[in-house]
Protein backbone atom coordinates (compact mmCIF):
# COMPACT_ATOMS: atom_id res chain seq x y z
CA UNK A 1 0.00 0.00 0.00
CA UNK A 2 1.25 3.70 -0.70
CA UNK A 3 1.13 6.31 1.31
CA UNK A 4 -0.21 9.43 -0.13
CA UNK A 5 -0.68 13.10 0.93
CA UNK A 6 -2.01 13.73 4.75
CA UNK A 7 -5.96 14.30 5.10
CA UNK A 8 -6.08 15.22 8.62
CA UNK A 9 -3.92 15.96 11.44
CA UNK A 10 -5.38 16.09 15.16
CA UNK A 11 -4.11 16.21 18.48
CA UNK A 12 -2.13 12.84 18.68
CA UNK A 13 -2.05 11.32 15.36
CA UNK A 14 -1.90 12.09 11.53
CA UNK A 15 -4.18 10.18 8.71
CA UNK A 16 -2.54 9.99 5.15
CA UNK A 17 -4.16 8.59 2.00
CA UNK A 18 -3.45 5.85 0.05
CA UNK A 19 -3.52 4.52 -3.27
CA UNK A 20 -6.96 2.42 -2.41
CA UNK A 21 -10.00 4.47 -1.22
CA UNK A 22 -11.05 2.16 1.48
CA UNK A 23 -7.99 2.29 3.40
CA UNK A 24 -6.23 5.13 4.92
CA UNK A 25 -2.82 5.35 6.89
CA UNK A 26 -2.38 6.55 11.00
CA UNK A 27 0.80 7.60 12.02
CA UNK A 28 1.21 8.41 15.82
CA UNK A 29 2.64 11.88 17.46
CA UNK A 30 4.07 12.06 20.71
CA UNK A 31 2.25 15.24 21.47
CA UNK A 32 0.00 15.12 24.39
CA UNK A 33 -2.68 17.47 24.96
CA UNK A 34 -5.25 17.93 27.91
CA UNK A 35 -7.43 19.92 29.78
CA UNK A 36 -9.90 20.89 26.72
CA UNK A 37 -6.22 21.40 24.95
CA UNK A 38 -5.42 24.29 27.50
CA UNK A 39 -2.71 21.63 28.49
CA UNK A 40 0.22 21.06 25.64
CA UNK A 41 3.51 18.61 25.61
CA UNK A 42 5.21 15.80 24.41
CA UNK A 43 5.57 12.11 25.55
CA UNK A 44 9.01 10.71 24.53
CA UNK A 45 7.85 7.43 22.48
CA UNK A 46 3.64 7.81 23.20
CA UNK A 47 3.46 7.57 19.50
CA UNK A 48 5.36 4.00 19.05
CA UNK A 49 3.45 3.15 22.00
CA UNK A 50 -0.10 3.92 21.21
CA UNK A 51 0.35 2.50 17.75
CA UNK A 52 1.47 -0.82 18.84
CA UNK A 53 -0.66 -1.25 21.83
CA UNK A 54 -3.41 -0.48 20.05
CA UNK A 55 -2.87 -2.59 17.48
CA UNK A 56 -2.16 -5.81 19.49
CA UNK A 57 -5.61 -4.67 21.65
CA UNK A 58 -7.65 -4.13 18.40
CA UNK A 59 -6.30 -7.86 17.14
CA UNK A 60 -7.67 -9.34 20.72
CA UNK A 61 -10.52 -8.20 20.22
CA UNK A 62 -10.95 -8.98 16.77
CA UNK A 63 -10.69 -12.45 18.15
CA UNK A 64 -13.24 -11.77 20.70
CA UNK A 65 -15.62 -11.14 17.96
CA UNK A 66 -15.76 -7.14 17.92
CA UNK A 67 -14.94 -5.88 14.56
CA UNK A 68 -12.36 -3.09 14.18
CA UNK A 69 -10.98 -0.64 11.55
CA UNK A 70 -7.63 -2.36 12.11
CA UNK A 71 -5.49 -3.82 8.54
CA UNK A 72 -1.90 -4.00 9.26
CA UNK A 73 0.66 -2.17 11.27
CA UNK A 74 3.52 -0.88 8.99
CA UNK A 75 6.38 0.00 11.61
CA UNK A 76 6.61 1.77 14.73
CA UNK A 77 4.27 4.67 14.32
CA UNK A 78 1.90 3.76 11.38
CA UNK A 79 -0.42 1.68 10.45
CA UNK A 80 -2.90 0.97 8.00
CA UNK A 81 -6.98 0.97 8.86
CA UNK A 82 -10.13 0.57 6.86
CA UNK A 83 -11.46 4.57 5.92
CA UNK A 84 -14.35 5.25 8.65
CA UNK A 85 -16.06 8.57 8.82
CA UNK A 86 -16.14 8.77 12.75
CA UNK A 87 -19.24 8.76 14.59
CA UNK A 88 -19.18 11.77 16.70
CA UNK A 89 -19.17 10.20 19.94
CA UNK A 90 -17.24 9.63 22.57
CA UNK A 91 -18.07 6.51 24.52
CA UNK A 92 -16.96 6.34 28.01
CA UNK A 93 -16.98 3.17 30.25
CA UNK A 94 -16.48 3.48 33.60
CA UNK A 95 -15.44 0.52 35.94
CA UNK A 96 -14.19 2.68 38.71
CA UNK A 97 -14.89 6.42 39.49
CA UNK A 98 -12.26 8.68 38.81
CA UNK A 99 -11.46 11.77 36.78
CA UNK A 100 -14.82 13.63 35.53
CA UNK A 101 -17.38 11.42 36.97
CA UNK A 102 -15.42 12.07 40.31
CA UNK A 103 -15.93 15.67 39.95
CA UNK A 104 -19.06 15.88 38.41
CA UNK A 105 -20.80 14.06 41.15
CA UNK A 106 -18.73 15.19 44.48
CA UNK A 107 -17.15 11.49 45.21
CA UNK A 108 -13.95 10.24 46.07
CA UNK A 109 -11.80 8.37 42.79
CA UNK A 110 -11.81 4.51 43.09
CA UNK A 111 -15.43 3.48 43.61
CA UNK A 112 -15.84 0.28 42.03
CA UNK A 113 -18.86 -0.04 40.29
CA UNK A 114 -21.07 -3.29 40.85
CA UNK A 115 -21.62 -2.88 36.65
CA UNK A 116 -20.16 -0.37 34.46
CA UNK A 117 -21.38 2.61 33.22
CA UNK A 118 -21.76 4.26 30.22
CA UNK A 119 -21.86 7.86 28.80
CA UNK A 120 -21.33 9.81 25.60
CA UNK A 121 -19.67 12.77 24.40
CA UNK A 122 -20.69 14.56 21.69
CA UNK A 123 -17.66 15.11 19.90
CA UNK A 124 -17.27 18.67 18.67
CA UNK A 125 -14.21 20.78 19.57
CA UNK A 126 -15.71 24.58 19.65
CA UNK A 127 -18.76 22.68 21.85
CA UNK A 128 -16.15 21.52 24.59
CA UNK A 129 -17.56 17.85 23.89
CA UNK A 130 -20.79 18.43 25.73
CA UNK A 131 -22.20 15.22 27.62
CA UNK A 132 -25.10 13.82 25.39
CA UNK A 133 -27.45 10.99 25.96
CA UNK A 134 -29.09 8.77 23.45
CA UNK A 135 -32.06 10.32 22.89
CA UNK A 136 -29.90 13.82 22.17
CA UNK A 137 -27.79 11.75 19.74
CA UNK A 138 -30.85 9.76 17.79
CA UNK A 139 -32.57 13.44 17.87
CA UNK A 140 -29.79 15.11 16.38
CA UNK A 141 -29.48 12.15 13.97
CA UNK A 142 -25.65 11.70 14.92
CA UNK A 143 -27.01 8.23 15.32
CA UNK A 144 -30.48 5.71 14.88
CA UNK A 145 -31.48 4.54 17.66
CA UNK A 146 -30.19 0.82 16.31
CA UNK A 147 -26.39 1.75 15.73
CA UNK A 148 -26.31 3.50 19.44
CA UNK A 149 -27.88 0.10 20.64
CA UNK A 150 -25.22 -1.88 18.27
CA UNK A 151 -22.52 0.76 20.02
CA UNK A 152 -23.57 0.27 23.17
CA UNK A 153 -23.33 -3.49 22.85
CA UNK A 154 -19.91 -3.55 20.93
CA UNK A 155 -18.54 -1.20 24.12
CA UNK A 156 -19.56 -3.45 26.82
CA UNK A 157 -18.00 -6.12 25.13
CA UNK A 158 -14.78 -4.20 24.76
CA UNK A 159 -14.74 -4.10 28.42
CA UNK A 160 -15.55 -7.63 29.33
CA UNK A 161 -12.14 -8.59 27.44
CA UNK A 162 -9.68 -5.65 27.79
CA UNK A 163 -10.91 -6.10 31.53
CA UNK A 164 -10.16 -9.77 32.32
CA UNK A 165 -6.94 -8.65 29.93
CA UNK A 166 -5.95 -6.23 31.65
CA UNK A 167 -6.25 -7.60 34.90
CA UNK A 168 -3.96 -10.94 34.03
CA UNK A 169 -1.10 -7.97 33.47
CA UNK A 170 -2.12 -6.72 37.03
CA UNK A 171 -3.54 -3.71 35.97
CA UNK A 172 -6.91 -2.62 36.75
CA UNK A 173 -8.83 -0.89 33.71
CA UNK A 174 -10.55 2.26 35.74
CA UNK A 175 -12.29 3.47 32.45
CA UNK A 176 -11.68 4.44 28.68
CA UNK A 177 -13.13 6.65 25.80
CA UNK A 178 -14.01 4.61 22.60
CA UNK A 179 -14.60 6.00 19.15
CA UNK A 180 -16.82 4.10 16.03
CA UNK A 181 -16.46 4.48 12.72
CA UNK A 182 -18.92 3.19 9.81
CA UNK A 183 -17.74 1.98 7.14
CA UNK A 184 -18.72 2.80 3.14
CA UNK A 185 -21.62 -0.01 3.32
CA UNK A 186 -22.87 1.45 6.76
CA UNK A 187 -21.34 -1.33 9.07
CA UNK A 188 -19.82 -0.32 12.52
CA UNK A 189 -16.88 -0.57 13.50
CA UNK A 190 -14.02 0.25 16.08
CA UNK A 191 -12.02 2.90 15.64
CA UNK A 192 -9.45 5.10 16.67
CA UNK A 193 -7.00 4.52 19.43
CA UNK A 194 -7.20 2.03 22.68
CA UNK A 195 -3.64 3.33 24.64
CA UNK A 196 -2.90 5.15 27.61
CA UNK A 197 -3.82 8.03 26.36
CA UNK A 198 -7.66 7.02 26.62
CA UNK A 199 -7.62 4.61 29.24
CA UNK A 200 -6.91 5.01 32.85
CA UNK A 201 -4.90 1.74 34.00
CA UNK A 202 -4.06 1.60 37.73
CA UNK A 203 -1.88 -1.06 39.24
CA UNK A 204 -3.23 -4.05 40.69
CA UNK A 205 -1.74 -3.87 43.20
CA UNK A 206 -0.42 -0.45 44.65
CA UNK A 207 -2.94 1.73 42.27
CA UNK A 208 -0.36 3.69 40.57
CA UNK A 209 -1.39 5.21 37.73
CA UNK A 210 0.14 4.19 34.76
CA UNK A 211 -1.96 6.16 32.14
CA UNK A 212 -2.05 9.82 30.73
CA UNK A 213 -3.42 11.43 34.41
CA UNK A 214 0.59 11.93 35.33
CA UNK A 215 1.00 14.03 32.65
CA UNK A 216 -2.36 15.61 33.29
CA UNK A 217 -2.26 16.27 36.89
CA UNK A 218 1.46 17.09 36.57
CA UNK A 219 2.29 13.97 38.91
CA UNK A 220 5.88 13.15 37.21
CA UNK A 221 6.89 9.52 35.81
CA UNK A 222 4.86 10.06 32.32
CA UNK A 223 7.11 8.38 30.07
CA UNK A 224 7.89 5.91 32.67
CA UNK A 225 4.14 5.06 32.78
CA UNK A 226 3.71 4.56 29.35
CA UNK A 227 6.57 2.11 29.22
CA UNK A 228 5.31 0.26 31.90
CA UNK A 229 2.38 -0.36 30.48
CA UNK A 230 4.12 -1.71 26.64
CA UNK A 231 6.21 -3.62 28.85
CA UNK A 232 3.44 -5.26 30.97
CA UNK A 233 1.49 -6.03 27.11
CA UNK A 234 4.90 -6.97 25.05
CA UNK A 235 6.87 -8.40 27.93
N1 LIG B 1 -10.93 10.30 27.59
C1 LIG B 1 -10.32 10.41 26.35
N2 LIG B 1 -10.51 11.55 25.61
C2 LIG B 1 -11.28 12.57 26.04
C3 LIG B 1 -11.90 12.47 27.28
C4 LIG B 1 -11.70 11.32 28.04
O1 LIG B 1 -9.63 9.51 25.90
O2 LIG B 1 -11.42 13.58 25.32
C5 LIG B 1 -10.75 9.08 28.39
C6 LIG B 1 -9.87 9.32 29.61
O3 LIG B 1 -8.53 8.97 29.35
C7 LIG B 1 -10.47 8.38 30.63
C8 LIG B 1 -11.93 8.24 30.22
O4 LIG B 1 -12.00 8.67 28.87
O5 LIG B 1 -9.85 7.10 30.53
C9 LIG B 1 -12.87 9.05 31.07
O6 LIG B 1 -12.43 10.39 31.08
P1 LIG B 1 -13.19 11.49 31.98
O7 LIG B 1 -14.56 11.67 31.46
O8 LIG B 1 -13.04 11.13 33.41
O9 LIG B 1 -12.47 12.84 31.62
P2 LIG B 1 -11.11 13.49 32.13
O10 LIG B 1 -11.11 13.44 33.62
O11 LIG B 1 -10.03 12.68 31.48
O12 LIG B 1 -11.21 14.88 31.58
Amino acid sequence: MEKRQQIYEGKAKKVYATDDENFVIVSYKDDATALDGLKKGTIAGKGAINNRMTNFLMRLLEKNGVPTHFVEELNDRETVVKKVSIVPLEVIIRNVSAGSFAKRFGVEEGIVFDSPTIEFSYKNDELHDPLMNSYHAIALKVATREEIEYIKSLAFKVNEVLKEYFLSLGVKLIDFKLEFGKLADGTIVLADEISPDTCRFWDAETNEKLDKDRFRRDMGGVEDAYKEMMHRVFG
